[in-house]
């Protein structure tokens, strides 16, 4: 199983270094400081805004999960604010590209 597919199947994870154990993300095969191969973890659970911008009645926000995980998604409901706390509501692919969605908390 991939990491690519685990997100597929709504499933959040993350690539770790086997050997350096640091936290590769977007996922890839081999880490890139040592490049050693990588392993599935399960993702953060919880992450912060960073920053966040409203586009047609939505709201979209850049989130850091883990210093290496920071992410883009669609928040689900509600006004975000900056350092909010937030988790990953749904996470899929769209047409080839990692979508989420985030839960304000
Ligand atoms: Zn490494």
């Amino acid at each position: 199983m991939s990491a690519e597919s685990e997100l597929k199947n709504g499933n959040f994870v993350v690539n770790q270094c086997i050997d350096c154990k640091k936290t590769v993300w977007p996922p890839a095969d081999f880490c890139n400081r040592c490049f050693g191969k990588t392993t599935i973890k399960k993702g953060p659970s919880e992450g912060k805004i960073i920053e966040f911008s409203k586009n047609d009645q939505c709201y979209f926000c850049l989130a850091e999960f883990e210093k290496e995980v920071k992410i883009i998604g669609k928040i689900s409901s509600g006004i975000p604010k900056e350092r909010q706390r937030v988790r990953i509501k749904k996470c899929g692919i769209k047409e080839g590209n990692y979508f989420f969605e985030f839960l304000l908390i």
